[in-house]
């Protein structure tokens, strides 16, 4: 049936946005483990520890040894747009840091509880406060604690059946976070990660700051990758391009997947790129005769005015200037070493 009269317009209610707004956010567990992690490296951190009960939905707990959250931002932490990253539209060209938007915390606490332990360096103890809906539920109680932060996350999409409906019929988000950390951790060699189910003794992940790349991929993706790949590098001052510089590991014809796995850093954000991924799948196809699929850490830096990072809520991906001249450029690096260490292996078995 047709309404003879147009509906009326409402304004929604501030409780509904915010939730709407927060699962665009925190799409599955995984993602508010990439929001609490990017703000314990935001935070200077040496040290960062997941453990996850459920998948996440039951509970997600990071803890760093960072610099700490002031008393007196107790209260506005988990406001929605409250961040100590970003003052002026503008600071975004240069943006270092990964968090900007003041956006994880708060969604956090449309879609669950969260509860936050810190200490700032000189004080004798710590706080912890929790939050609901953006709000802080009381007054911040003084407890022990060593150094940094630690967030709990618990019941994540509480209100949201649909959600955790879906989230628990689908396999276990832990593999997710488990993968998820092992990138940040062949990443920021300077930091050690670790990342356990709750309760559990062992970790899955468990990386100790190092000074070299190589060491971190052993440790993480095990011997049989690591002894598979061939570094990269390339770089460009050549003015009428962009300035950029890439560097890297790249598999060799001996290592063997079905699928590829890609861990993409540009400008130190963890980021996917299917142009770039797919141009380089298409690399291995041609030069390798058993095309097996590749496995790629590559971490790319552009000036910060190359790269629009305000593309998605999620910052999963940013677009950038130049892309096809980027992804060109490496495509022929990336033939050439795979060209060069194919020799040499042919060499070898014929000799
Ligand atoms: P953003 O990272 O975009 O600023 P968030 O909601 O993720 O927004 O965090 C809000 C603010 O809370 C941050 O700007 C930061 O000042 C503080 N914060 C969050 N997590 C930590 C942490 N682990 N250590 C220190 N400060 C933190
Ligand atoms: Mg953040």
């Amino acid at each position: 049936t047709i309404p003879k009269e147009p509906p009326k317009i409402q304004r929604l209610d501030d409780s509904v946005v915010n939730r709407i707004a927060a699962g665009e956010v925190i799409q599955r567990p995984v993602s508010a483990v990439k929001e609490l992690v990017e703000n314990s490296l935001d935070a200077g951190s040496t040290s960062v520890n997941v453990a996850v009960k459920d998948g996440g939905l039951k509970l997600i707990q990071v803890s760093d040894d960072g610099h700490g959250i002031r008393y007196e931002d107790l209260p506005i932490l988990c406001e929605r747009h409250t961040t100590s990253k970003l003052s002026k539209y503008e600071d975004l060209l240069s943006i270092k840091s990964m968090g900007f938007r003041g956006e994880a915390l708060a969604s956090m606490t449309y879609v669950g509880h969260v509860m936050v332990t810190t200490i700032t360096k000189g004080q004798l103890h710590g706080y912890r406060a929790s939050y609901r809906d953006g709000v802080m539920e009381n007054e911040p109680k003084a407890c022990a604690a060593v150094k940094g932060t630690q967030i709990m996350v618990e019941n994540l999409f509480y209100n949201m059946i649909a959600r955790r409906k879906t989230l628990q019929n689908s396999s276990d988000d832990y593999t997710k976070i488990v993968d998820l950390l092992s990138r940040f951790a062949i990443h920021h060699t300077n930091v050690s990660f670790s990342c356990r189910k709750h309760g559990a003794s062992r970790s899955d992940v468990h990386s100790i700051a190092t000074s070299s790349r190589m060491d971190s991929i052993r440790t993480v993706y095990g011997v049989s990758v690591a002894r598979n790949l061939i570094k990269i590098e390339a770089s460009d001052n050549d003015s009428s391009t962009s300035l950029f510089a890439m560097d890297g590991f790249i598999s060799n014809s001996n290592y063997v997947a079905k699928k590829t796995t890609m861990v993409l850093f540009i400008n130190d954000r963890l980021v996917e790129c299917s142009a770039l991924k797919r141009a380089i799948e298409i690399v291995y196809a041609a030069t390798l005769p058993k095309a097996s699929k590749p496995f790629i850490y590559m971490s790319i830096v552009l000036p910060p005015e190359h790269v629009d990072v305000n593309v998605h809520p999620t910052k999963r991906e940013v677009s950038l200037l130049n892309l096809e001249v980027i992804i060109e450029k490496i495509q022929s690096v990336v033939e050439s070493k795979l060209r060069d260490s194919d020799e040499a292996r042919t060499f070898q078995e014929q000799t």
